[in-house]
């Protein structure tokens, strides 16, 4: 091995180096970094200045405990923010076949046929039922599924 590399595996030896968060710091410094180029604003600098510190700060850090905490902090609210966004897709998809509703007691989301006027509904969950108004049909798109 290398003089030089050896010399910097010893001291990466025990670091926090490169997580998740640490890619997810760099990536919002590259996008600050280049809507700056063009508004060439004081706060973003700021905000540059700080991210880098912070990223250094973790790559470098020794306390691995709190380091995978924090990791794991922004882990869990990645993957709630893109539950969230894979549940918005679907309900664009969905816009004209179903209609979601929230149930009033167990607040969970409901997927429901789009069928014009006032209906009961029974929560599947808590058995609860509620009134549910619906505006429109269901809208049935004609696909060829035979091409000649
Ligand atoms: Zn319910």
């Amino acid at each position: 091995m290398n003089k030089y590399l050896y010399k910097l595996y010893c001291f990466m030896q025990g670091r926090n180096g490169i997580d998740d968060l640490y890619k997810f710091c760099f990536i919002i410094f590259i996008i600050i970094s280049i809507i700056d180029l063009f508004i060439n604003s004081f706060i973003l600098n700021i905000i540059e200045i700080l991210l880098l510190i912070i990223m250094f700060y973790r790559f470098l850090s020794k306390d691995l405990v709190n380091r995978k905490r924090e990791n794991n902090f922004y882990l869990k609210y990645r993957k709630i923010i893109i539950n969230r966004i894979g549940i918005l897709n679907k309900r664009w998809k969905d816009r004209n076949s179903y209609i979601y509703r929230k149930c009033p007691k167990c607040k969970n989301i409901l997927r429901l046929p789009l069928k014009k006027g006032n209906h009961m509904c029974k929560c599947p969950k808590c058995g609860n039922r509620f009134k549910v108004r619906c505006f429109r049909n269901e809208k049935i798109r004609v696909e060829v599924i035979k091409n000649k």
